[in-house]
């Protein structure tokens, strides 16, 4: 599943690549989509932006419109020149959307569906910008408080909730939960409000370390680069704890434990010694 910074350096690519030149070509598998398309052209419109969502992307439309996809597991977008080659088979294309200079293709994409500036704002599904670690009408405090509200939520699963903390994914739960020093399964009630306002940063932090510029990337794909949370030159060490189990603590040289954890059985990665449970308890992994 591509987290949330995956899906903002993804809109960053697009944006550069769409954002205020005219429409030449759009074409989509996707019958809600051509038959937008049909009643109201996109050909001639112009891209007004391109903006993330926890893991939604938006592309809106000068003629109103906003296409918002997400990706789940299988989907990506790609950019080519004109006359490129396409990496994907042309049988996975559901989306392009061209301009003079380039083709923008949506591969797999499994959930696409076209907005108006009123149904976004209703739309449950998709995070408002003040829910985003990566927006900057992020609410630290008031995402606090809708942590501390979970109080008898594990917090890992709550860091994962999307209308609590809107673009943290799996990887980057474990990550900010052992930069924070924080037993990942630990219920929110045992945390102080301090180590709750820490996680909130952290989690801001962490993300948004992800989404620096990176040079050299022409191409924007889904699982296509290493998150880094340590700060090591090795790309095979770039994660304090995710899928490290059995392998020394980078603090500490513990052996870092796994577990599945919550009601989806997302596996969490941890150090016993440097995140404690509060009264002591020890937690299998
Ligand atoms: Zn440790």
């Amino acid at each position: 599943m591509p987290e949330g910074d995956t899906i903002f350096r993804t809109a960053r690519a697009l944006g550069r690549a769409l954002t205020g030149k005219p429409i030449t070509g759009f074409r989509s598998t996707c019958p809600l989509l051509t038959r937008f398309d049909d009643d109201t052209p996109l050909a001639g419109q112009l891209v007004e932006s391109v903006e993330s969502r926890g893991k939604w992307l938006l592309i809106h439309f000068s003629g109103g419109g906003t296409l918002a996809t997400h990706m789940l597991m299988s989907g990506s977008w790609h950019i080519y020149r004109h006359g490129e080659r396409w990496q994907q088979p042309r049988g996975n294309m559901r989306i392009v959307i061209e301009n003079s200079e380039y083709i923008t293709v949506g591969f797999r994409v499994p959930v696409a569906r076209i907005h108006t500036a009123l149904s976004l704002a209703r739309d449950a599904k998709i995070p408002q910008p003040v829910l985003d670690v990566l927006s900057p009408e992020f609410d630290a405090e008031a995402a606090v408080r809708r942590v501390l509200a979970r109080a008898n939520e594990e917090i890992a699963d709550v860091l994962l909730h999307q209308e609590v903390l809107a673009g943290v994914g799996n990887e980057f739960k474990s990550e900010i939960c052992f930069v924070t020093g924080v037993n990942p399964f630990c219920k929110v009630t045992a945390l102080s409000r301090e180590q709750v306002a820490e996680l909130v940063a952290n989690s801001r932090r962490l993300v948004a370390a992800n989404v620096l510029e990176d040079s050299g990337e022409t191409m924007m794909t889904y699982g296509g680069r290493k998150r880094r949370t340590t700060h090591g030159s090795d790309p095979g060490a770039s994660l304090y704890v995710y899928g490290r189990k059995g392998e020394p603590c980078r603090r500490c040289g513990e052996a870092i434990r796994r577990r599945l954890q919550g009601p989806d059985a997302r596996v969490t990665f941890w150090c016993p010694r440097c995140q404690p449970m509060p009264d002591g308890s020890e937690v299998d992994g």
